[in-house]
């Protein structure tokens, strides 16, 4: 059974690069009917906040990247790393070290020195045949971990193939503190192993941690997971993706009027590719997903594709979704939802012209909230000569079918009676009903905003 997590540290939001990694990993557990968890990696007392969790378990509700088990989390292990920390120290796998951290960091000046790479020189790690200093008194010790003195780790990486490192280069990790408290490396070792993890997808910023947690595994006996170390997202300059670059928050992403599914396929594509395949949805996307298409290159993030998939998804999107998600953005404009068309048809004409929620909202707020055109306005764009032929047209809508199609007819003949050129009466025409200079075409604006509404105001304005 495939057994997948995403384990991420709540340090802050759930970022573009953290969401795309959980995506991965559900997308393998999804497709291969297995199972995801989640993890939250919360040993960082420093760092990690109760808010930073609400916003990953509030950013993976809304990509919809469900979880199977979990969340989980570590600071609630704790007595499980102090058993499997016992365990070590019991197997010898593990020893007891009374070097205080001034001894260790001298040591490391003195190699440093010396031209060598600073590296725990096991003083305290048992021997054979080796004397052990006598443990000071009243020193609390550090546990550290006893790593091969030879050899390699080496393991097939699904993403990058094969990375051997050789165990000199690896010292004798600390796995506990003084106080007891078990550290970063060995508590992944330990989850991945309790969890049954089968496959490690995660941000290749942890290559180098890797050796070190399959040490530890093998130590306990475990049987190892496969990994696949995902490249970086870098900003277009090729940095590494940041604020600079735009929001890198997912729930950001929410705010700026982005459909979750939009978001996903954007991941989707970031560093991963099915030909030229752009717009697909997550079923399709769980069906091709494979690991081995992963690029070995970090990926750049496109803040102009990601608009333009957006696009895609809210031209098709279902008008009851649209109006509902478009809503709070609407009523933070000002829009009174009561006093207006319908904001499904609102939006069915709108949707086809708009990037995002906000801009959707933005074009929709005339249907809810009518801003007086000021005189100023009403001076730029209303021509003395127009008056007459819109005050025709008002008393002409009084008896038509309020069709668009009607509407235009009218609007036509009464542009014809007059003499005068269409934008001359149907540019005051839309600045006196909506008290903007752009709207939708003006038929259907009209038509949305109804007869009676479109009457009153023209013959307010021209009193
Ligand atoms: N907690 C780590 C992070 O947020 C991920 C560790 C892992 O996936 O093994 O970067």
């Amino acid at each position: 059974m495939i057994r997948t997590r995403f384990a991420p540290s709540p340090t802050g939001y759930l970022h573009i690069g953290g969401a795309r990694t959980a995506l991965f990993s559900w997308a393998y557990a999804r497709k291969h009917g297995g199972v995801f968890i989640l993890r939250i990696e919360d040993t960082d007392l420093e760092r990690s906040t109760p808010e930073s969790v609400q916003a990953i378990l509030q950013g993976m509700s809304w990509l919809g990247l469900d979880y199977d088990e979990g969340p989980f989390y570590q600071m609630q292990r704790m007595a499980r790393y102090k058993e499997v920390i016992g365990q070590l120290l019991a197997s010898g796998h593990a020893y007891h070290c009374y070097a205080s951290k001034e001894e260790v960091e001298t040591m490391r000046e003195q190699q440093r020195a010396a031209g060598l790479k600073p590296r725990y020189d096991g003083r305290w790690r048992p021997e054979p045949d080796k004397v052990l200093p006598a443990p000071p008194a009243g020193v609390a010790p550090v546990v550290r971990f006893k790593n091969p003195l030879d050899g390699s780790v080496a393991w097939n990486d699904l993403v990058k193939g094969i990375i051997e490192i050789s165990n000199t280069e690896l010292d004798d990790l600390v796995i506990a503190r003084p106080d007891g408290t078990p550290t970063y490396n060995f508590c992944v070792a330990v989850d991945d192993w309790d969890m049954n993890i089968t496959q490690v997808i995660r941000g290749d910023d942890h290559v180098n941690n890797t050796p070190r947690q399959i040490n530890i595994l093998k130590a306990l006996g475990a049987t190892l997971p496969q990994y696949a170390h995902v490249p970086m997202i870098l900003g277009a300059d090729g940095e590494r993706l940041s604020k600079r670059h735009g929001a890198v928050s997912v729930m950001q992403y929410l705010e700026d009027g982005y459909l979750p599914e939009a978001l996903l396929n954007y991941l989707a594509r970031l560093g991963w590719a099915h030909g030229d395949d752009e717009v697909f949805s997550m079923a399709q996307f769980v069906a091709w997903f494979n690991l081995e298409a992963i690029s070995r290159s970090p990926a750049k993030f496109n803040a102009e594709k990601l608009l333009w998939i957006n696009q895609q998804y809210l031209k098709t999107a279902d008008n009851a979704r649209l109006a509902e998600l478009t809503t709070p953005f609407l009523l933070r404009d000002g829009g009174d939802l009561a006093n207006g068309p319908p904001l499904t048809e609102v939006v069915q004409l709108l949707k086809v012209r708009v990037s995002t929620l906000v801009e959707l909202a933005d074009a929709a707020v005339l249907f809810y909230r009518y801003l007086e055109p000021s005189a100023e306005l009403v001076a730029q764009h209303l021509p003395a000569e127009a008056i007459p032929a819109l005050n025709a047209l008002a008393s002409r809508f009084m008896a038509v079918e309020w069709k668009r199609q009607t509407i235009q007819e009218t609007l036509k003949a009464v542009v014809a009676e007059s003499g005068l050129k269409m934008p001359k009466i149907a540019m005051p025409l839309r600045v006196l009903v909506t008290g903007e200079t752009q709207t939708p075409s003006i038929d259907a604006t009209l038509e949305l905003l109804g007869r009676e509404t479109v009457i009153c105001r023209l013959q307010e304005q021209l009193a």
